[in-house]
């Protein structure tokens, strides 16, 4: 591997964390991600496991550290495996600390002893309720007892899990507790994202309609637990709170309600090639056409180089009052959420 000078954005973040969508294909369609009529894009637009390969390699010879493989729906990519055996080599060498994955659990029972041999040791697990109704409606054509079995395949393989759950009014939001009591039983970390505005195709009255505050939810859970924030940072948005009665740590994901922006080391690869150097603006750089002019990775640690020396301060979501104002044209499934 190469040693190269680390990339350093102009706000002097070091950039060490790169999430991957490897597909914006998926088994689900969530009401907030997905429509259901949803195109999908050709294959031809869409990186290849060999091109994946070749720019996680870039970014790790510039110095990023963790990896996380997501959507669409990552386990539905074929011969997906083959991309996790392909950089586990970095996590042999020392030069990647972690490869991890997002994903909706619907297949991870066929795959979880797999990915725990390639040295993933953690899974994000995404499940907005445990009533197989409700997660019959919210996914659209999800089984719950599917991403059940996969947890489970998952914590016998060995790997730690950690449940995101989207917090929808009129929803899930009576199933909190039940969600953190669930968590704490089964040993797993919970963190509760605020639905974000993306995608051209989803319905903003339902997503405005949708939206609860984690301020409020975090108020909610304060009612039934002791709770004391905690500093806890893992390199990312979340912020947790502990509870006092038995140490269970509770994420919250705020993009909409607080600005996560200053500690910012991450960015964000779509399956087209597309770079972005923040999640909530629209500034992005083609990798895909850097991969694809030339054999060596000369082209594209430039090409990323340049990009980092536009990453922003900062993002402009915003609800404002029945408006979405810094809404995204982009959605989850297409960035990797
Ligand atoms: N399919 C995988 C999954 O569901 O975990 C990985 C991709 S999915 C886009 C990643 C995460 O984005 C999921 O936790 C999902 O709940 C979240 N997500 C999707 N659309 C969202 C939205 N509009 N607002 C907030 N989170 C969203
Ligand atoms: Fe698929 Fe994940 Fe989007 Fe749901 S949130 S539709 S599982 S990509």
């Amino acid at each position: 591997m190469k040693k190269q000078a680390p990339l350093i954005d102009p706000f002097l973040r070091p950039i060490t964390y790169l999430r991957v969508s490897v597909t914006d294909r998926c088994d689900f369609r969530c009401t907030y991600c997905m429509s259901e009529n949803i195109k999908f894009l050709p294959k031809k637009d869409v990186l290849s496991l060999e091109e994946l390969d070749r720019m996680c390699t870039g970014f790790i010879e510039l110095g990023v550290k963790k990896i996380r493989v997501t959507g669409g729906e990552p386990l539905v990519r074929r011969d997906i495996m083959s991309l996790f055996e392909r950089l586990s080599r970095h996590l042999n060498s020392g030069a990647l600390e972690e490869l991890t994955l997002t994903t909706n659990g619907s297949q991870l029972a066929k795959h979880a002893k797999t990915l725990a041999g390639f040295g993933v040791k953690r899974v994000n697990i995404s499940l907005d309720t445990l009533d197989a109704d409700k997660f019959a409606r919210i996914t659209r054509r999800g089984r719950l007892s599917d991403v059940l079995e996969g947890i489970a395949a998952a914590k016998a393989a060995g790997m730690r899990v950690k449940i995101n759950a989207v917090a929808l009014k009129g929803f899930n939001d009576t199933e909190v507790i039940d969600l953190i009591e669930w968590c704490a039983r089964e040993d797993m970390e919970i963190t509760f994202i605020e639905v974000m505005p993306m995608g051209d195709d989803i319905d903003d009255a339902l997503r405005i309609g949708d939206y609860y505050s984690l301020l409020d939810l975090r108020d909610h859970i304060a009612k039934h637990f002791e709770l004391r924030d905690i500093p806890l940072r893992t390199g990312g948005p979340a912020r947790y709170v502990e509870r006092i009665d038995n140490g269970q740590k509770i994420g919250f994901i705020t993009p909409l309600s607080h600005n996560f922006c200053e500690s910012c080391n991450r960015v964000r690869v779509t399956c087209t090639g597309d770079l972005y150097m923040c999640l909530g603006q629209e500034d992005k750089a083609d990798l895909r056409a850097a991969l694809r002019s030339d054999e060596s990775n000369e082209t594209l640690v430039k090409t990323i180089r340049e990009a980092i020396t536009r990453k922003p301060k900062g993002h402009d979501f915003d609800y404002d009052r029945q408006n979405v104002s810094g809404k995204m044209s982009r959605s989850m499934s297409h960035t990797g959420g």
